[in-house]
């Protein structure tokens, strides 16, 4: 929303809110489901069920079509392509994906912003605009066309059939969407989209004195999905459980997306709202998609892109190494990524390079941890790349939310808001869980505080690095 139209909007009545966002959803729900989400559904739905080999068949053609047409219809891949001699005779003549893809170099996050005119694929009309939201810097705007956005969709659907969802659902989201004025301290924190039967609720008024209020509207509006970002369905789910709630509904589903989704968050949302949490991942400007299953795996979804694992030294990463994922994306034909490196680290085993089959049917490959952004990761001269800390905090009563900040290679702060149940004995048994992953030489300090701020688009990260790894 432009400033004068956010203000404009802040200023309606709750009533007028509801319908000016429903009104302006549902234009665009008329783009998002149109011949190509139902062509490409159908297409996907099949794929589920397919072998290895038919998979491999799909990724290959499906990546040949797409450096053909971008070969054709953008001045900055033809350039590239040129330099590299990648003709049309040698893409149509590949016989393997890895082949194919390791002519062309990987590039930098920063070459969508940098090129932003030169990456353009003319050949498509361009029909929507997504803001990313760009947790360092300014966001970025990404082109899509019709078919391109479309695919998403169908994608998205594909995942909510798989973890059975009806055709037509009633869901909650918790994103970092502004949906009321940031400075609103009386109910509602949220706004409704009649067009999909959704509620946006706000991340931002999550204090303890609101939380009451989110949960007398869920018992009121029952979703049977609530999706977003799981450390604010987890704040919630903390309350539930604390105060021994028993909420008058129950959802099909949680699912979760856009933050790192720790064990600890899963147990206590699971537990709060009776439900399964499903963990979903595609970066925002259009990459393939990873999603959960019902037997808790997360598949590389190879029907939707190409996945490529670059550990910290810009190596192919081997099984047990952090990894960053360097995508190429069938889903995003106006703004090709193409071995675009997203900023998002994995962890990675065996699995993920071994071909095995899951009891969910689908035979696409297996992925053990998304981490999350790059600074999620500590460093430690003891201990090295140190991932997940949140088996640290296991049987831990008393910590509430808690944040643990490296300022330096040798200072780590960890943040915690506590209540009643916490004690020294608690801190002592954190300190030691945290000792035990990160090393007996670095300095560790706890503190108590009142309040944690949420990062960039009311993202809340719980491990952070401050400083760069050269
Ligand atoms: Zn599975």
């Amino acid at each position: 929303m432009k400033s004068i139209h956010k203000e404009i909007y802040y200023a309606l009545p709750t009533v007028m809110k509801n319908l000016a966002v429903s009104s302006s959803l549902l234009v665009q729900r008329k783009t998002r489901y149109g011949k190509f989400y139902n062509q490409y559904l159908k297409f996907y739905s099949q794929n589920l069920s397919k072998s290895k080999d038919e998979l491999d068949v799909i990724q290959l053609s499906t990546l040949k079509n797409i450096l053909l047409e971008v070969s054709d219809n953008t001045e900055y891949f033809n350039g590239i392509f040129n330099n590299k001699g990648i003709t049309k005779e040698l893409i149509n003549s590949a016989s393997s994906v890895t082949e194919l893809i390791s002519k062309l170099p990987i590039f930098q996050k920063d070459f969508l912003k940098k090129y932003k005119q030169e990456i353009d694929n003319l050949s498509r009309r361009r029909t929507y605009l997504s803001s990313t939201s760009g947790t360092t810097g300014t966001p970025n705007v990404i082109s899509y066309d019709d078919e391109s956005l479309q695919i998403g969709f169908a994608l998205l659907r594909r995942f909510y059939d798989t973890i059975g969802l009806p055709k037509e659902f009633k869901s909650v989201r918790l994103s970092g969407k502004i949906v009321v004025l940031p400075s609103k301290n009386k109910p509602p924190f949220w706004i409704h989209n009649y067009s999909s039967k959704q509620l946006f609720m706000s991340v931002y008024h999550l204090t303890e004195k609101n939380i009451k209020a989110y949960i007398k509207k869920f018992n009121e509006y029952k979703p049977q999905l609530i999706d977003g970002y799981p450390s604010a369905i987890f704040v919630i789910a903390q309350y539930i459980n604390k105060h021994k709630i028993k909420l008058q509904f129950k959802p099909i589903a949680i699912a979760t997306t856009a933050e790192t989704l720790y064990g600890c968050y899963k147990a206590e949302i699971e537990k709060a709202f009776g439900c399964k949490v499903y963990n979903q991942y595609s970066s925002s400007e259009g990459g393939p998609f990873i999603a959960e299953c019902t037997h808790g795996k997360l598949h590389l979804q190879t029907d939707s892109g190409i996945f490529e694992f670059i550990n910290a030294l810009g190596k192919p990463a081997i099984a047990g190494e952090f990894a960053e994922l360097v995508v190429t994306s069938f889903r995003q034909w106006k703004t090709p990524l193409i071995r675009y490196s997203t900023g998002d680290w994995v962890k990675i085993s065996d699995k993920s390079f071994t071909y095995q089959s899951c009891d969910c049917g689908c035979n696409m490959p297996v992925i053990d941890e998304i981490i999350g952004r790059e600074d999620d990761i500590l460093f430690t001269l003891e201990k090295g790349h140190v991932g997940r800390l949140d088996p640290a905090y296991k049987g831990l009563i008393g910590i509430k939310k808690s944040k643990i900040i490296q300022h330096q290679i040798d200072f780590i702060e960890v943040v915690n808001i506590v209540d009643e149940n916490y004690s020294e004995k608690v801190e002592h048994r954190l300190l030691k869980n945290l000792r035990d992953r990160l090393g007996e030489k670095i300095n560790i300090e706890i503190k108590i505080v009142n309040e944690i701020p949420l990062g960039a688009s009311g993202k809340f990260k719980a491990v952070e690095r401050k400083f760069n790894l050269s």
